[in-house]
């Protein structure tokens, strides 16, 4: 079967490596462009959220492409993500794509269902279940090892003397993890791309500004989708450290995944829960970000994407009693990359201020 997947971030050289190695052909979804957002918005409903849209743009590429089949993540209420899937599929086929969309939910709604669809995956690549094994830990593998590169990446661009280094030492590391084939090869691959980002040459002499990214999953992830908010900002010299990251494991590498229960952080502003999305941890981690002295927090909302406009209304108080300014920037297909970029350098220089203002009056500047 000729198998794609949504696109977000770099994930898409492990799932390839994964659909490739469960005996499929695999049509790897092109980054989101114009053209990917402009076939979403003509075919989706007008107040669906931005990644709705991206997501159907590119399954009507990927069926362009020759794909039989997407396999996508389901969900669950309270918004709208639990019923994309369903969405896109009768969309699809009005348009008469013959696209079939293969929804994984959380294994423990309905462990059968879960286990059922990747029974169906694994047969019809004639994997045996011993082998299905060995894929799913040499793919899970390539996850954390593409995660920890980009979070040394953010470390290291705002850094960097020449600019581009770390953007071309990122991209080739990540050529070494799409070639590597088992395990070892990974944990080499790893390696060889952590000491090209050690070689770029660096001004460690720098101070950056630190800045946090939250917000909804999938425009937090996917940067087509948030206009490459973290190159954005790592070329104006500052560090980025994200909420989010496909897998667990190098979520424990950031601040977040140390502090347990986002849910009891945010419930003294939110006793809710849970709101949907990730408006939640939106909450719960400006809080984090205030703690560990970070000078600002980036939040990245769908336009009209309900559980960011909640945590929205509530980031004022948390900003002020943290003392951690936030500067939410809500995206949809009206949002221009010069737009961001000029709303982040005004950002930038207003944290910039208040560092200096702090330094006068001697109190702790963060490092790292
Ligand atoms: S979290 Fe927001 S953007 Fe994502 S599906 Fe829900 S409403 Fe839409």
């Amino acid at each position: 079967m000729k198998i794609s997947f949504p696109r977000m971030g770099y994930s898409y050289i492990a799932l390839k490596w994964l659909v490739e190695n469960l005996g499929h052909e695999c049509i790897v979804p092109p980054e989101p462009s114009n053209h990917t957002l402009d076939l979403g918005v003509r075919y989706a409903p007008e107040f669906a959220c931005i990644p709705f849209k991206i997501l159907l743009g590119t399954y009507i590429e990927v069926a362009r492409m020759g794909a039989e089949a997407v396999v996508t993540s389901g969900g669950m209420g309270p918004c709208r993500a639990g019923y994309y899937w369903v969405m896109h599929k009768y969309l699809l086929e009005e348009m008469g794509l013959p696209l079939k969309i293969i929804a994984m939910e959380m294994p423990l709604l309905n462990l059968g269902d879960f286990w059922g669809k990747i029974d169906y995956l694994r047969r019809g690549g004639g994997v045996s279940l011993k082998e299905l094994l060995r894929v799913l830990k040499v793919t899970w593998a390539k996850v954390k090892a593409i995660d920890d590169i980009e979070i040394r990446a953010h470390q290291v661009r705002p850094r960097e003397v020449r600019r581009g280094d770390t953007t071309r030492a990122i991209n080739t590391g990540l050529d070494y993890i799409d070639a590597a084939q088992g395990e070892e090869e990974i944990r080499q691959a790893r390696q060889e791309a952590m000491d090209l980002l050690v070689g770029v040459e660096r001004d460690d002499e720098r101070q950056p500004l630190k800045i946090g990214i939250i917000g909804e999953i999938y425009v937090v992830l996917e940067p087509a989708a948030n206009h490459y908010i973290q190159l954005l900002l790592g070329e104006m010299g500052v560090e980025t450290d994200r909420s989010i990251y496909l897998s667990s494991y190098t979520r424990k590498n950031t601040i977040i995944n140390l502090e347990g229960d986002l849910f009891a952080i945010a419930r003294p502003y939110l006793n809710e829960a849970p709101i949907g999305g990730h408006g939640v941890n939106s909450i719960a981690e400006t809080i984090l970000y205030a703690r560990h002295g970070f000078d600002g927090v980036v939040q990245l909302a769908p336009f009209s994407c309900i559980p960011e406009i909640v945590a929205k209304s509530i980031i004022p108080a948390v900003s002020r009693d943290f003392d951690i300014p936030v500067q939410t920037v809500f995206i949809d297909e009206q949002t221009g990359r010069a737009g961001v970029q000029t709303r982040l350098e005004a950002f930038v220089d207003l944290l910039q201020w208040r560092r200096e203002r702090r330094h006068k009056q001697g109190k702790k500047v963060f490092s790292i």
